[in-house]
């Protein structure tokens, strides 16, 4: 077996005295789609949160190509390459589209070859290189959800992750934006993907992890867990 990218051995975390992240294994493969679904509450952005070094790691570890990120400071972890896409609202709204682009590559590692990686984040998302000169606040949700996955490629991550990347918008525009992260997976990175957008996260995912109540209660390929009668009622209401 290939070694991972990203590897959580006994993640544990929380809020004060609360304890939310109960023991938490995920394992991402080189170039794979894992998506982390669940109910409201049950521990998902908080996983992320410990990963990304904005919540202290209580237990566990954390590895990125086998190096230790766990307990990092947010931007020690950038640099080691797991970035987040941030939600549409943490774009700069009165920078163009380029400028908010450019924010992206700010780490010392992404510096050096920002205008090449701006050239393929516009071959990715040509709407973007259409509007390279419009305000960011004046493009619609859609589009603003493809500036903040093209902001945060431009920092050259080797784990993209989005925390629901669909909400908020028109059916048509999810599909959209989910061909895009499909077609960002056939670079050389993987993506770990919050979605309540459960059935078409499943369809495309190689992987995916069921967190309730901070424990993970069950995993498989998207299509074995699509096919899982508990699944398909408690998430999909079938
Ligand atoms: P959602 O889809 O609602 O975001 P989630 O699976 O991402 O769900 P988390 O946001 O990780 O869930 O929240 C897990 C639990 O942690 C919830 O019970 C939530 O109320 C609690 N929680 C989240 N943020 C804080 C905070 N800053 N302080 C205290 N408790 C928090």
């Amino acid at each position: 077996m290939t070694s991972p990218v990203l590897e959580t051995v006994g993640v544990r975390a929380g809020y004060g005295d609360i304890e939310i992240l109960r023991g938490i294994d995920i394992v991402l493969p080189p170039k794979s789609i894992v998506a982390l679904i669940g109910a409201n509450g049950a521990g998902k952005t908080t996983l992320l949160k410990t990963i990304s070094g904005l919540l202290p790691l209580r237990a566990g570890k954390i590895a990125l190509n086998g190096e230790q990120i766990g307990g990092m400071m947010p931007h020690k972890v950038v640099e080691a390459g797991f970035v987040q896409s941030p939600e549409g609202k943490q774009l700069f709204p009165d920078m163009t589209i380029v400028e908010n682009l450019m924010v992206g590559a700010h780490s010392k590692r992404a510096r050096g070859r920002r205008e090449e990686t701006m050239e393929e984040v516009f071959e990715l998302f040509p709407i973007l290189h259409e509007r390279a000169k419009q305000r960011a606040g004046t493009m619609s949700g859609g589009q603003q959800q493809m500036l903040a996955v093209g902001r945060a490629l431009m920092a050259l991550p080797r784990v993209l992750a989005l925390d629901e990347p669909s909400l908020g918008l028109a059916p048509i525009m999810v599909s959209r934006l989910m061909d895009s992260i499909e077609k960002v997976r056939h670079r050389d990175l993987s993506i770990l993907i919050i979605e309540q957008n459960i059935f078409q996260v499943l369809k495309m995912a190689d992987h995916a992890y069921v967190l309730e109540n901070g424990e993970i209660t069950k995993q498989g390929s998207g299509s074995e867990l699509l096919a899982d009668p508990h699944l398909r009622s408690t998430y999909l209401g079938l």
